[in-house]
């Protein structure tokens, strides 16, 4: 007797062919719109990761994290901040004092000299306290804007721009929010399509999304909240057609 049992269901192959349907838009609002909408769904409460309870606290973990995870980081800030307690205390040390603490961060010496300054600074110039406008923030050494953008957006609840880190240049590029590799330019095509006051969950949000499924080789697209409305070129698996330039 022929068995009735149903055939499996294939999963889609991927797809390989790299076409754009005539008029489609990456940055359409309708677009833009729903990509906003899955991640606000997908990722509700994302935060930042970095550990902190002040601006200050924030800025020197944002200085540490470059080329570094967040983890390391987090393990990190509380030996220091135990130590040397406010920028003042940290103001009064010699940059080669902070340097084993925070050796397995990596660039130990350029970031020991960047939060020492900081503390110089903030102390002189701004009565100890960390500023929360993006042009006093750019005057403090190790503050660059995308630092900047982390303290004004994840302290402060200033939407001032958008914080392009690698996860978010990488995606950007990926769903064709923006063509550019520099991340000014980034920063500046991003702050055209998403609404202002979207701009700090959304870095968030693709960060988070950057390290648990958009990840940098093999991005596990069939398990991604975007996969139907993502048209990345390198793409691991897709329902959607691929378009060749955008990753
Ligand atoms: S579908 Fe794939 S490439 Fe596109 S955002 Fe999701 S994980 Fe990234």
């Amino acid at each position: 007797m022929p068995s009735t049992t149903p055939a499996p269901k294939k999963k889609a192959a991927p797809a390989k062919q790299f076409a754009k349907t005539k008029g489609y838009n990456p940055v359409a609002p309708e677009r833009v719109a729903e990509i906003l909408k899955r991640l606000d769904t997908t990722y509700p409460s994302v935060k930042c990761a970095l550990h902190h309870s002040s601006a200050w606290e924030l800025l020197v973990a944002t200085i540490l994290s470059a080329q570094c995870t967040d983890v390391r980081v987090n393990m990190v800030t509380p030996i220091i901040f135990k130590k040397y307690p406010t920028p003042a205390h940290f103001a009064a040390i010699e940059p080669e004092e902070l340097e084993p603490d925070i050796r397995s961060t990596g660039f130990f010496r350029n970031k020991s000299k960047s939060i020492v300054g900081a503390a110089k600074k903030i102390v002189n110039d701004f009565g100890g306290k960390v500023p929360g406008t993006m042009e006093e923030l750019l005057t403090i050494p190790g503050a660059a804007r995308k630092t900047a953008n982390v303290v004004l957006g994840s302290w402060f609840g200033k939407n001032v721009g958008v914080v392009v880190d690698t996860h978010v240049h990488r995606i950007s590029r990926r769903l064709e929010l923006t063509k550019n590799n520099d991340p000014i330019r980034i920063e500046q095509d991003l702050m055209k399509v998403i609404p202002q006051q979207k701009w700090t969950d959304f870095s968030h949000q693709i960060i988070h999304h950057g390290r648990a499924i958009c990840v940098a080789r093999n991005p596990k697209c069939a398990e991604c909240p975007l996969e139907d409305i993502c048209h990345a070129g390198d793409k691991t698996w897709s329902t959607v057609d691929m378009h060749k330039d955008a990753c």
